[in-house]
Formats: structure tokens, C-alpha cells, sequence
């Protein structure tokens, strides 16, 4: 029996689950919100201390901690046992991923405090796009500067791109090195990719977590040339910039909302906001199906999954409209079914297959930290 208790820390969130890696099921799962906050916990330590007491007996029997962390930078791409170099890595790549990395970092220091006797395994969000193609990874840019600050294409929500599409090769009963695949992982955070016999050769998010599609609260690729506008004319700080790019655009920015559950609502009672919102999503996320469309030559599968891409038909069917003549049809009625498993959504006709495929990020990390816990022996 192999249970890990898997931890994702964002900066005033500590979600949590505990993962039967061999069956692979949820023994338990939960959230600490408002951390720092008025009427929520003080800290880090004392989230992990709430999430200790939910677990009570689900702690039994753990043999690893595995945390999410999103940036690896250049050089941490495998899961990797924490030990205090490990922790002085993570601590010089935070420039890369102010936003993302030091929470992750506040989480590991206080699960190592608490959790002394198991090991804890550091599992990258940037892992499976480490060996993306340089013609996909490199940004056109002066490339001495490029070198000396690590600017690169690293990709985010790697372990989900990677576990959904082997998935979809499971689901369909072929090898996933035959497979040309698009995943469009849409949750808050959103991120298309391109993946060739099971390697990445391409995905929207770059540098940083900002790039690509229009998500919850971020922008997705912008013009350059907004930063510096703003900067110099508006007099924003870069802080006040890259806070407006991360929490305050995208469709809370454009709609006011991030849930697309109520962003329908606001749609049907005619709130013209939503309306251009959706639109811009929408328009953004086939813009990337085209492109990978055609970075792939064709694709034998387009796999939606995360909280968006799992639960709504509209966006499924309005991302993929009209693209029959490239070999895309979906069936309207498999689309429109609700279901918690892995299933097909295209049209018989559809030269390519469209699948839901939940993503279980927990269970990738439990797996993955299982492995590094039986390499150490
Ligand atoms: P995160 O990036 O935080 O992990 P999720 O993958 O859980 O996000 O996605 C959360 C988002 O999924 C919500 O903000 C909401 O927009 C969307 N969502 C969840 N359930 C539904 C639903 N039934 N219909 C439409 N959208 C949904």
C-alpha cells in the first residue's frame, strides 16, 4: 500500500490530497483557503495544522510528501527527494516564479517540519515540457540576454498534459507513440499543447504562467508592447503590471467573473461584458487548436479536461465549431452527456477523435513521488 499525502501551496491556499498510488483512488482531498487572511489562518504551519486534523487516521500508513512546484527552471525537471540543496535551488529560481514559487517553498519547509521521518519529493510543473523542440522552446529574442536570465519557454501543467494524454492512449486502446494529440487543459489557469508520440512539441504557457489562452484571472499572450505603454505612460510599477496581468484581466478583467458557470447566467440575461469575454476566449482557444493544428500536420486526438474543459459543453462546442473541413466534428449529443470518466465526443465522421479525459494532477504526483521513494530503495 503505498499512500502519499500530495500538497499544492499557493500563496493563501494549501490544497491537499491524500493518494492511493496503486489503485490509484482519493482516500481524501480538501482545501485550506484564506491563509493570512482575516477569519482565516495565520500561516502556512497552521494550514498544514488544519489539514493534519481533518486527515487524522487518512495519515496512517504514508510513505511520501509530494508538493507541486511550478517553476523547475532550467535544470529541475525530475521529481527530486527535497533536502536542503534542493531547497536552496528552489529558493534562487523565485525570480522566475514570484507569484508561484515561494508559497510552494512555504510549504515544503513546513510539511519537512512536520512530517521530519517521510520523505518529501518535488514534483515540476515544467517537467514535461523540459524537451520541448528549441524551435518551440526559444523566444525570438537578443539570445545573449536570453541565455544569462534563463528566458525560455519552460510550459506549465506539465503533469496534467502528460497524464491526459497517455490517458487518452489508454482510453483508446492504442500506443501513444502513434498519436498526435492537442490537450486543452482549462481550469482557472489554462494551457494548450501539442504532443507528437507522446513527447511535447509545443504549449501556450511560456516563461511564466501568463502566456497563451485567456484564463481565470490572466491575460494570456498580450502585446509586449502593452508592458512598456503602461510602464511609461500610465506610470504603473511593474508590480502594479504584472498584478493587473495575473489577477485582475482575463475574464474576470473583460467579464467580471471567472466561474463559467455564471458567466453563462450573465450571458443569458444579456450582460454584454460576458458576452465579449466568452468571445474572447473562445476565439483565443481555436486560434491555438488551428495553430497546433498545423504545428502537428493533423491531430488523431483533441482531449479537453480541468474544470472548464471537463464540465462545459458550450465551450467544447463553440472551441471546435465549424471545423469539419479540418477533420473535426463533434457529436452534439455525446457533448452535451455529463459523465465522470474518460469518454469520446466526436462525430463516427470525425477524422479526429475529441475525448474528455478528467485530469488527476494528485494522482501523477503520488505516482511520480512513489517512484522516487522505490529508486532511493
Ligand atoms: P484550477 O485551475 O483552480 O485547478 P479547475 O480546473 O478546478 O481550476 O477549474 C475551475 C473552473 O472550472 C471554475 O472557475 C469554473 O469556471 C469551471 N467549472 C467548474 N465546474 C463547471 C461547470 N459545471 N460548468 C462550467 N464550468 C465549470
Amino acid at each position: 500500500m503505498s499512500r502519499v499525502l500530495v500538497v499544492n501551496s499557493g500563496s493563501s491556499s494549501l490544497k491537499y490530497a491524500v493518494v492511493e498510488s496503486d489503485s490509484g483512488s482519493m482516500i481524501a482531498d480538501g482545501i485550506v483557503e484564506r491563509i493570512g487572511d482575516d477569519g482565516g489562518v495565520p500561516d502556512h504551519a497552521a494550514a498544514l495544522q488544519v489539514v493534519f486534523d481533518e486527515l487524522a487516521d487518512d495519515m496512517a500508513g504514508l510513505v511520501a510528501v509530494g508538493h507541486r512546484v511550478v517553476h523547475g527552471g532550467p535544470d529541475l525537471y525530475r521529481p527530486a527527494l527535497v533536502d536542503d540543496a534542493l531547497i536552496a535551488k528552489l529558493e534562487a529560481l523565485s525570480p522566475l516564479a514570484p507569484l508561484h514559487n515561494p508559497p510552494a517553498l512555504l510549504g515544503i519547509e513546513v510539511a519537512r517540519k512536520a512530517l521530519p521521518d517521510l520523505p518529501h519529493v518535488a514534483v515540476f510543473d515544467t517537467a514535461f515540457f523540459h524537451d520541448l523542440p528549441p524551435a518551440a522552446a526559444t523566444y525570438a529574442i537578443d539570445r545573449d540576454i536570453a541565455a544569462q536570465w534563463n528566458i525560455r519557454r519552460y510550459g506549465f501543467h506539465g503533469t496534467s498534459h502528460q497524464f491526459v494524454s497517455e490517458r487518452a492512449a489508454e482510453f483508446l486502446g492504442v500506443p501513444l507513440d502513434s498519436l498526435r494529440q492537442i490537450v486543452l487543459h482549462l481550469g482557472n489557469g489554462a494551457s494548450a499543447s501539442a504532443i507528437a508520440g507522446g513527447r511535447p512539441v509545443d504549449t501556450s504557457m511560456g516563461l511564466t504562467p501568463m502566456e497563451g489562452l485567456v484564463m481565470g484571472t490572466r491575460s494570456g499572450d498580450i502585446d509586449p508592447g502593452i508592458i512598456t505603454y503602461l510602464s511609461r505612460t500610465a506610470e504603473m510599477s511593474v508590480e502594479d503590471i504584472e498584478s493587473m496581468l495575473n489577477r485582475r484581466s482575463g475574464m474576470l478583467g473583460l467579464g467580471g467573473e471567472i466561474d463559467f458557470r455564471v458567466l453563462h447566467q450573465r450571458i443569458e440575461s444579456g450582460d454584454p461584458a460576458a458576452q465579449l469575454a466568452y468571445e474572447v476566449y473562445i476565439h483565443r482557444l481555436r486560434k491555438y487548436i488551428g495553430a497546433y493544428l498545423a504545428v502537428l500536420g493533423s491531430a488523431d486526438v483533441i482531449t479537453f479536461t480541468a474544470g472548464v474543459g471537463e464540465n462545459d459543453a458550450a465551450v467544447r462546442r463553440d472551441a471546435l465549431s465549424g471545423m469539419s473541413a479540418l477533420g473535426v466534428e463533434l457529436d452534439e449529443e455525446l457533448n452535451a452527456e455529463r459523465s465522470k470518466g474518460a469518454r469520446r465526443i466526436s462525430a463516427e465522421s470525425s477524422s479526429t477523435t475529441v475525448l474528455v479525459v478528467p485530469t488527476d494532477e494528485e494522482l501523477a504526483i503520488a505516482r511520480a513521488c512513489v517512484s522516487v521513494v522505490t529508486e532511493l530503495g
